[in-house]
């Protein structure tokens, strides 16, 4: 059986394949690495750009299993592109433009809140 772990990072590196093909210049930054967290309660995902690592709230797999995985999980990811892209230049607004742009190629509403942020 496949842990929660390992089924995070096959959705993890596909989504991260789908974003090379929108922007090739990834192809030189490995794909975030993630991290369950039991300590993160206030919101279920947080991602450091600088360490290009995403970690998500295990709780919140429970029993929002699938949001997690089609909308947290991407959500973070299109943080962590939008940095390795165009750097610090929206720090002050972490879903500005571009962040948008990515999350749209991603084929999902560039929704700066996600309903299990809190
Ligand atoms: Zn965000």
């Amino acid at each position: 059986m496949k842990t929660l772990h390992h089924k995070i990072e096959i959705v993890t590196d596909k989504i991260w394949s789908d974003l090379i093909e929108s922007y090739p210049k990834l192809v030189r930054f490995d794909a975030p690495k993630i991290v369950l967290c039991n300590r993160l309660t206030r919101t279920a995902g947080k991602n450091y750009q600088e360490e290009n690592r995403i970690h998500l709230a295990n709780k919140f797999f429970v029993r929002n299993h699938s949001e997690m995985m089609l909308t947290i999980l991407p959500h973070e990811i299109a943080h962590q592109a939008d940095f390795n892209l165009f750097g610090l230049s929206e720090k002050s607004c972490g879903h500005g433009k571009k962040w948008a742009k990515i999350m749209l190629e991603l084929g999902l509403p560039a929704n700066k809140y996600h309903s299990l942020e809190i």
